[in-house]
């Protein structure tokens, strides 16, 4: 029987760069896990029993690796009073910014993660499938300070200030900084075995390293510093888009691992720090949606080749349509068992 071949145990093994019997597969399915138990995405992003029982139920279907508790990225600045549009069957979006002048900033509080808006329901989503699933690896989502503010101030507005008005813009970082540590540590006593922080406008296809550099880096620091204080690993973050040119950094701040996207180089990244960083993706979300599995299996192929696979998780680059074929999803972890084994 080889070493580290359950689900979880192929996850910590790719987060401690030891070498399971094949390379994990962990997507960012949990809104298509809603078409597993045939329920739509609204009702379930505001129900703990539905979003446990539907990540189960695509867990248990697909075969993968870990069940992602993610839905979308207005769950904090809704938990702080900001009105939320809720479609019936997409995840929920701000409809407008509670941050348009420096007084709506100082009315505002540290939102509590066990009673304010939707974080209560992540927070006992994820200690059900931890409950239900105990072979699965559990990496549940929570928003890093930049995308926090985004969706405080509005993701242009945030950037104006970057120019305009940094004093300003700081504070309201190093709020949302302290937000990132203290829903952060929820998750993981709720029982997550990770935890992934979605800072989508730290994309240099969004700001750019200069002002990651400014703004972003030293708070993440402080975040996983206070993290691995605690004792709290596989942490990593999620950045859409375009990355290469922050790698190096992210890879400086400390944290374990790192979501590649799909128009970064999977191979150059690995080549780089694949020794630092544990790295999950890289197949395109719309290549799932719309391409036949053989080629699926093909851009998995890809991602697995290589001589060296330590660190290494087979996923989507960015979230999945909930529309995804199910052939695809299979496809993937069919490709993991065919060409992901370590020799
Ligand atoms: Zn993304």
């Amino acid at each position: 029987m080889p070493k580290f071949c359950t689900p979880r145990e192929r996850m910590t093994a790719a987060f401690n760069f030891e070498r399971p019997d094949r390379v994990p597969v962990f997507l960012n399915n949990s809104l298509g896990s809603s078409r597993c138990i045939g329920i739509k995405i609204g009702g379930m992003l505001r129900n703990p029993e539905k979003f446990s029982a539907a990540l189960c139920a695509a867990y248990d279907r697909f075969g993968y690796d870990g069940i992602r508790v993610t839905c979308d990225v207005a769950v904090e600045a809704e938990a702080m009073g900001a009105s939320a549009h809720s479609p019936e069957d997409g995840p929920v979006s701000i409809k407008a910014p509670l941050i348009k002048c420096p007084e709506d900033f100082d009315k505002l509080k540290m939102p509590n993660p066990l009673s304010d808006g939707r974080m209560p329901v992540m927070i006992k989503t994820t200690e059900m499938v931890r409950r239900a699933r105990k072979d699965a690896f559990i990496i549940s989502s929570v928003q890093g300070p930049l995308n926090t503010a985004s969706q405080l101030l509005g993701v242009s507005e945030m950037m104006l200030l970057m120019i305009d008005d940094h004093e300003f813009l700081e504070k309201i970082l190093d709020f949302t900084t302290e937000i990132t540590i203290l829903y952060g540590k929820e998750m993981y006593r709720a029982g997550a075995d990770g935890l992934m922080m979605g800072e989508a406008v730290c994309s240099s296809s969004s700001i750019g390293p200069v002002f990651y550099r400014q703004f972003a880096k030293k708070r993440h620091k402080s975040i996983i510093d206070e993290f691995n204080r605690c004792g709290l690993r596989h942490h990593g973050f999620h950045i859409c888009g375009q990355l290469a040119p922050i790698l190096s950094d992210i890879a400086e701040i400390g944290v374990d691992s790192v979501d590649v996207d799909s128009p970064v180089d999977m191979k150059a990244s690995r080549e780089k720090l694949g020794g630092r960083l544990t790295m999950l993706g890289n197949i395109a979300p719309s290549e799932l949606l719309n391409s036949k599995s053989e080629r699926i299996k093909q851009l998995c192929a890809e991602v697995l080749s290589g001589k060296e696979r330590l660190g290494l998780v087979l996923g989507a680059g960015c979230t999945m349509s909930p529309d995804t074929p199910e052939a695809n999803i299979r496809a993937m972890v069919e490709a993991a068992g065919e060409y992901g084994v370590y020799g």
